[in-house]
């Protein structure tokens, strides 16, 4: 039998132990006197080769094949569009060159996803094949001006694919950007890359088609809800955040109910009646957004001077402690620079309250910060820089600020809603 390379799948033993899983190259900064292989929960590990005993070859390296097979539509199913602009669903590294190879299409997710065309009529648009850590609201308004395409030429719902990273802050963007929305926009994306067993990319495809054809006519996330692969959650984009580094059910909703549960045999579980339903109003997108803003957490010790940094913006949102306070060392600082400052919760969960402490009124009452309820830091800065987009003027950017535009502002705190 020939010697394993690099991608084939194989058996590792040493003395006391055996791993099972694909062979890696080195890469340059390891020691080349270990053999690294990629275990099926997707971690590389690098074993020390004087304590290899025997490499096994378990299966030959098979060059990723990509399907181009064309979908023939069936009557009566609803058109759903897969737009998708990168991350980890959409990519699949050819380990034995090292390099990402493709970009799955919707033929591809259909051969290896049967029942996805059992759902669904889909198209498929890639628009962009990027890591969302590298997205920009120039990113978030193309996105917006092709859903605004597909869902005004016949469309019923669209899918968004991109990475996990910054769903949640593209979710909060496309509410503001599309919040006339008559569709539902569903955006979905993996932990784990598809060609590993444990996935998520399926289940949450799966049902984020479902819910593009449901009523729920929301901008909304759609990932799992549980470790398992019980249900997804469908979260309202102004309140979902991905809390978890890599668990699959990292995206929660915060200081909201789910809108719903979406069970992969088709069930819908509708737990906040009050969400917009499907029409036939035209998709507008609104993209005028002002991109000259930015998000600062503060911290005990902050030096002042840093926000000297940001003296030509059109507007901050500050990540504050607790109930919205901020270091009086940043006081004197805040007064000089004259922009609208929103204040947000570090805490992420609960509100920010600007009259309970003296400190929260002198930000409120004398430094005219706006303290932006219970939302995010993030969905607070995707308002701004929407909010900034239509208007400069203060008192005009508080009161849109403060007011619920696209269910970002929850008008009661519910007890369940914490850590949901
Ligand atoms: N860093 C990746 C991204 O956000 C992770 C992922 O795709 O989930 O694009």
């Amino acid at each position: 039998m020939p010697d394993p390379k690099t991608g084939d799948s194989v058996k590792v033993k040493t003395s006391d132990k055996e791993f099972e899983g694909i062979l890696m190259p080195i890469p340059d900064i390891l020691d080349k006197d270990v053999t690294v292989i990629k275990l099926d929960n997707g971690y590389n590990i690098g074993i020390d080769n004087k304590k290899i005993k025997k490499i096994e070859l378990i299966k030959g390296y098979k060059k990723p094949s990509h399907s181009k097979k064309k979908l023939k539509p069936k009557k009566g199913l609803p058109n759903i569009t897969i737009i998708s602009a990168g991350g980890t669903i959409s990519s699949k590294v050819d380990y034995r060159t090292g390099g990402v190879y493709a970009d799955y299409t919707a033929e591809d997710f259909t051969s290896m996803m049967p029942e996805l065309a059992d759902i669904a009529n889909l198209k498929a648009k890639k628009i962009m094949s990027i890591m969302s850590e590298d997205m920009t609201p120039k990113e978030w308004r193309l996105l917006a001006i092709e859903i605004e395409k597909e869902l005004d030429s016949g469309a019923d719902g669209v899918v968004v694919t991109q990475g996990t990273d910054t769903l949640h802050y593209t979710s909060a963007a496309l509410s503001f950007l599309l919040k006339d929305l008559s569709k539902p926009v569903i955006l979905t994306a993996a932990q784990r890359s598809i060609d590993r067993g444990s996935s998520d990319a399926f289940m949450n495809l799966i049902c984020a088609v479902k819910a593009a054809a449901s009523d729920i006519a929301e901008v909304s996330t759609c990932m799992h809800g549980t470790t398992n692969d019980d249900y997804c959650l469908l979260i309202k984009g102004t309140k979902a955040r991905k809390m978890h580094t890599s668990r699959r059910d990292a995206f929660r909703p915060i200081n909201d109910l789910p809108l719903a549960k979406i069970y992969e045999g088709g069930k819908i579980d509708v737990l906040d009646k009050d969400h917009k339903k499907r029409s036939d109003t035209k998709t507008k997108a609104d993209t005028k957004f002002q991109e000259k803003i930015a998000l600062l957490h503060v911290y005990p010790g902050m030096d002042p001077s840093l926000l000297d940094n940001y003296k030509d913006y059109k507007g901050l949102v500050i990540a504050a402690t607790g109930l919205g306070n901020i270091p009086q060392s940043l006081f004197n600082k805040i007064k000089e620079i004259d922009m609208p400052i929103v204040i947000a919760p570090q805490t992420i969960y609960g509100r920010v309250h600007p009259l309970v402490y003296a400190n929260l009124r002198e930000l409120s009452i004398k430094l005219n910060c706006i303290f932006a309820e219970d939302m995010t830091p993030e969905t607070a800065y995707a308002k701004l820089g929407y909010v900034l987009g239509h208007t400069s003027k203060i008192e005009e950017v508080k009161e849109q600020m403060q007011a619920n535009i696209s269910g970002e502002i929850t008008k009661r705190s519910l007890e369940k809603t914490f850590l949901y």
